[in-house]
């Protein structure tokens, strides 16, 4: 038999049984309001903020996604971090309402910086420790609100109910766009010889950026009725995932640039359509320019720029892509047991005596804020010195979504998505949990350094970590079987040219 038959034969093979694996595509998604009161504390900052006045709503957003045997749930929550016993908890209560299984559901947070008070100390998290610690960890840090927290775990589980309930057949399309114009990788290489992170515009130590961006716009788009008239189909719902912070932060509470992309998808695409975010490998990726000349976009004006651009590129591809009534589901997890770094104990004994002293919080903030997380690591550390880190594997289709709980760094994404066997991979950070930034190991080495590799209560896990996460996210992928991308309709068999246009110039 000769190859061109062979290589027929084997590519029809896999096509026939990718046909025989794949049931009726059937979708439902519903999202829910979660704005916070007015008043409320504000994540995202070291210090204490309240927030004063509502821009936009914060809300959950849930796909489920069913192909006849498994079911899979993607839900965005516009919060700066959504931790792990919130997690935990909501898919107990998903798994009771509806008996989708807890580990085919991704929950992840969409790191708006102006959303409602999920973040960052919990309840009895530091009830082990000493004095000092607990008077640092609950009087002044940054607390999350237990009654916020109950009421959005509430929203998210009514969301993913109804929209398994209202599970119906659809057609779906799968493809990715671009937009590379509006996210900058925030690090540096400086003359110095270290790298940091917002080393503020017109540095003259400046040298250029130390690391990639990734301008991929993943999209996968869910019909209930599909015309041939593009505009007139009636798209349900949207999964969108980019790589960059959204730290355009609009006056008040707000989804942050989310807010303008679910605007421009819904001018476009339906009003009715539910647009589920999900951020990519965006712990060194931001909205500002530092290299621009001119002066930047700030608040509403940034997030209608980087809402408007990455909606646009959405919906383009949408308005194009070939689609599928046919689906194949899957779904991996992998428990990784990550060591964290450790301060010596000389500068804890030092960050005791500076954290202690509250002058300083005037005096030296940042001296105090940094000694405080020192502080408040070790504390963790006796309790937990190694941290459980989920890494999760989706299939819808031809995509696989392959989720950590961390602010990962854009190189480890797109290094999962030059392994991976799918032909769309898409990277979600934050995902069931948050173990803070990862780093590449290149910034943790002689010439790395900034804000992300600073040794946090927050950020701290071993400088390999990264790189952990990432073969595992890859080898989960590589134990799934992926389908092709519904090709786009071939244009129609030539017969002959535009007779209008199918002639010589007339000069007389
Ligand atoms: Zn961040």
């Amino acid at each position: 038999m000769n190859n061109t038959i062979l290589f027929c034969i084997t590519i029809l093979c896999i096509t026939f049984s990718q046909m025989a694996n794949a049931g009726v595509a059937k979708a439902g998604f519903a999202e829910r309001d979660i704005t916070p009161k007015m008043g409320i504390k504000r994540p995202g900052v070291y210090r204490k903020r309240l927030h004063t006045s509502i821009h936009d709503p914060c809300k959950v957003r849930a796909a489920v996604f069913d192909d006849g045997k498994k079911k899979v749930v993607l839900v965005s929550v516009d919060a700066l971090v959504f931790r792990r016993p919130q997690v935990l908890a909501a898919r107990k209560l998903i798994h009771q309402e509806t008996g989708i299984k807890k580990n085919a559901i991704l929950i992840s947070a969409t790191h708006s910086h102006s959303s409602g008070p999920t973040f960052t100390i919990l309840d009895g998290e530091y009830d082990h420790a000493d004095e000092l610690v607990q008077e640092l960890a609950y009087t002044h840090s940054l607390r999350a609100d237990p009654a916020y927290l109950k009421h959005v775990i509430n929203q998210l589980v009514e969301a993913v109910v109804t929209a398994n309930s209202s599970l119906t057949p659809v057609e779906m399309g799968f493809a990715s766009g671009k937009e590379g114009k509006v996210s900058f990788n925030r690090r540096f290489k400086m003359k110095n010889g270290l790298s940091y992170t917002n080393p503020r515009q017109g540095n003259p130590g400046i040298i250029n950026p130390a690391g990639p961006i990734d301008p991929e716009v993943g999209v996968i788009a869910v019909w209930s009725d599909r015309k041939k008239e593009r505009s007139e189909d009636a798209l349900l719902g949207c999964i969108i995932n980019f790589a960059c912070h959204p730290t355009a932060n609009p006056p008040g509470i707000s989804a942050n640039y989310i807010y303008y992309l679910e605007k421009e998808i819904r001018s476009i695409m339906g009003e009715e359509s539910i647009v589920v975010f999900l951020g990519g490998a965006s712990g060194d990726i931001n909205i500002f320019d530092t290299q621009s000349p001119h002066q930047l976009s700030y608040g509403r004006a940034a997030g209608k720029l980087v809402g408007g651009q990455v909606g646009a590129a959405a919906c383009s591809v949408m308005l194009k892509m070939g689609s599928t009534k046919k689906l194949t589901l899957d779904f991996k997890q992998k428990i990784l047991n990550i060591p964290r770094r450790k301060p010596t104990p000389e500068k804890v004994g030092q960050a005791r005596k500076i954290a202690g002293n509250l002058k300083q919080i005037t005096l030296n903030p940042t001296l105090w804020q940094f000694s405080k997380e020192t502080v408040l690591l070790d504390a963790l550390i006796q309790k937990n010195p190694i941290r459980e880190v989920e890494i999760q594997a989706i299939q819808i289709g031809p995509t696989v979504f392959l989720a950590t709980p961390s602010e990962l760094f854009c190189q480890y994404g797109l290094n999962q998505k030059k392994e991976s066997p799918f032909p769309l991979t898409y990277v979600v950070s934050l995902a069931n949990g948050c173990v803070g930034y990862v780093p590449t190991e290149e910034a943790f080495g002689k010439n790395g350094g900034g804000y992300e590799t600073r040794l946090t209560a927050y950020s701290n896990l071993i400088p390999s970590a990264g790189r952990l996460m990432t073969d595992a996210g890859i080898a989960l992928a590589k134990e799934m079987k992926p389908t092709a991308i519904p090709p786009r309709p071939s244009a129609a068999k030539f017969k002959e040219a535009w007779n209008y246009g199918a002639v010589p110039p007339e000069l007389k």
